[in-house]
Order: structure tokens, then sequence, then C-alpha cells
């Protein structure tokens, strides 16, 4: 099924993302957590692509895996600025042949070598590809605080807004901890007249160093209320669990109540995780 038919329904929805395994004695245990979270019935689930697409038979696999044997939407990332035009035509084959609908179409982050294919240079152009490649449901990512490599947070609105123009149907937010930034950042889209569904994207805060180290590289905002449990819990992982989960239950309430449905849980690859925030949602979903 496409995402923006499910997204098109008007109804709050929830989904799981999972990242693929590096090495193939990983995969059995990423399947596993896979399959354990789609038992959940989640709206769809994605399933990230390895930083220079070495690894991208697995997030084809798992996709694959989600929308033959667990009867879950899929949504496989795909990214371009280290690949070659032939490696993503490659890649949008193996994705039609397994039934897969959806695809997020990113650039990547620049590789601290710089080691880029010099095919690409930004999604939009990704995204038209895909566009003449088949009949997908195309999403892209965006930034309520900007991305970290723009200007200002209007020029990466307008770099968006060519997105939405190159044929992406929706778009998923990076992580963010404060509701108003989204709010906010809603407001300036539609007012450039981007209408597509948002999708946002909800971290569940558990393991504290790895996220301020990735708030630090993408320049996300961690509000006083959210350093406070930090500083209180940081140091034990039980309770820091979940204070996380709690924090991001409230995030996805907050947001459900002011008419943001769709919402998209980075899941880690953790069923607790994806089990826990579906329970504390289950009158409300
Ligand atoms: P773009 O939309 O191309 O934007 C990149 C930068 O270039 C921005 O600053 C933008 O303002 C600017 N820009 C865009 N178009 C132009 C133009 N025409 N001229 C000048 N400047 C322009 N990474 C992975 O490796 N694998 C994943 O699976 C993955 N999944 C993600 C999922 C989500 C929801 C998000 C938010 C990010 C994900 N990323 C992933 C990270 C992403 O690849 C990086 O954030 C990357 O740096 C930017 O990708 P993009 O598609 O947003 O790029």
């Amino acid at each position: 099924m496409k995402i923006k038919d499910i997204l098109s329904q008007g109804k709050p929805t929830l989904s799981f993302e999972v990242f693929p395994p590096k090495t193939e004695d990983k995969y059995e245990s990423v399947e596993r957590a896979a399959a354990e979270i789609a038992k959940l019935d989640p709206a769809f689930m994605s399933v990230t692509y390895g930083a220079g697409g070495g690894t991208s038979k697995y997030t084809v696999d798992i996709a694959s895996a989600l929308h033959h044997n667990h009867h879950v939407t899929a949504l496989a990332h795909l990214t371009c600025v280290s690949s070659t035009k032939e490696k993503v035509r490659e890649v949008l084959h193996e994705l039609k042949e397994a039934g897969i609908d959806n695809v997020l179409a990113l650039r990547g982050d620049i590789p601290v070598d710089g080691a880029v294919s010099k095919e690409y240079s930004y999604a939009s152009e990704l995204i038209r590809e895909i566009k003449e490649a088949g009949d997908f449901c195309i999403g892209a990512a965006c930034y309520p605080e900007g991305h970290v490599e723009s200007a200002s947070k209007t020029i990466d609105m307008d770099y968006l807004k060519e997105k939405v123009e190159a044929g992406c149907d929706f778009v998923t937010t990076q992580m963010f901890f404060d509701n108003n930034i989204l709010y906010n950042y809603l407001y300036r889209i539609r007012e450039k007249g981007i209408t597509v569904p948002v999708v946002a994207g909800i971290m569940p805060v558990t393991n504290v160093r790895q996220i301020i180290r990735s708030c630090q590289l993408s320049g996300t905002y961690l509000p006083s209320r959210f350093k406070a449990i930090v500083d209180r819990f940081g140091d034990n992982p039980a309770a820091m669990k979940q204070a996380g989960i709690a924090y991001a239950t409230e995030q996805i309430i907050d947001l459900i109540a002011n008419g943001v449905n769709a919402i998209h849980v980075y899941s880690m690859n953790n069923p607790e995780i994806a089990y826990k925030i579906k329970e504390n949602l289950s009158e409300i979903l």
C-alpha cells in the first residue's frame, strides 16, 4: 500500500523505523527485531539505508520481509550522494521486484573523507529519477530546525519546496524534542505552499551519550526539561529508558492533540521501546 494513501485517511497513525545490519551475521537478529515490532500492527515501517550504500541489500531484504512475511507496509530509504546512477537504478529495480511501493529519497550525509560519487548533489535529483522509474510513493526528509548545512531555515524550506515539486508525496521530520518547534515549522511551510503530509519523527531517548552526540551534530535543540531528565537519570539506564519513553509518549500525545496525526517512532531496532509506546497510546490511537 502507498503511504500517501494511509496518511490521507486523516486518522492518527503510528509507524516505526528500523535500521539494517552492517554485517551478514547480524541480519537474523535485526530481522527478528523488525518482526517483533511488526506485530504491533504499525501503519508502516521504514528501513534505513546504510551510509555509503554498502548494505543496500539488507535494506531491501528487511523491507521485503516486512512486506511479504509480516504484511506491514514497508518504506525503504535510499541515499544518493555516495551512489552512482547505475546503483540507484539497480536498487529501485530490486524494490520493484520485491513489491515495495514506498521509497524515502535522501541525499545522505557527505562522508568525512568527502568521497562522493559526483553523480548526485541533492535529494531532489534522486526524487526526479524515482518518479521516472515507476509508480513509487516518494517521501523525503525535512528539518524543523533547519538542516545543519543550511545558511537559514528559510533557505532550507525553499529547498524542501523544490523536493516536493520534484514529486515527493510526504515528508518525515528529523527528531525534535520541543513540539513548539514543529508547530512553528508547520505554519511556515504551509505558508510557503508546501501541503504534503508531514510525518513527525520522534526519538525515544534511551542511550544518552549517543543522542547528545547526534544532537550536537544535527543542531537539535534540547529543552531544559529534557536536560533535567538526562542530568538526573542519564547514569541509570533503566530509569533513563523509562523517562525517555515517557517523554516521547508525552510529545506524541501533545502532537495528536494538536492535529499532527502522523507519528513515526525511531525505535532503533528495539521492540521493547516500540511496545511500551504503543501501550501508552492504547486509548488514543
Ligand atoms: P537534501 O534535501 O539534498 O538537502 C541537503 C542540504 O542541501 C540541505 O542543507 C539543503 O537545504 C541543501 N539543498 C537542497 N537542495 C539544494 C539545492 N538545489 N541547491 C543548494 N542547496 C540545496 N541518512 C542515511 O544515510 N540513511 C538513511 O536511511 C537516512 N534516513 C533519514 C531519515 C530522515 C527522516 C531524516 C530526517 C534523515 C535521514 N538521513 C539518512 C540523514 C540524511 O541523509 C542527512 O540529513 C543528509 O545530510 C541530508 O539529506 P537530505 O535528503 O535531507 O538532503
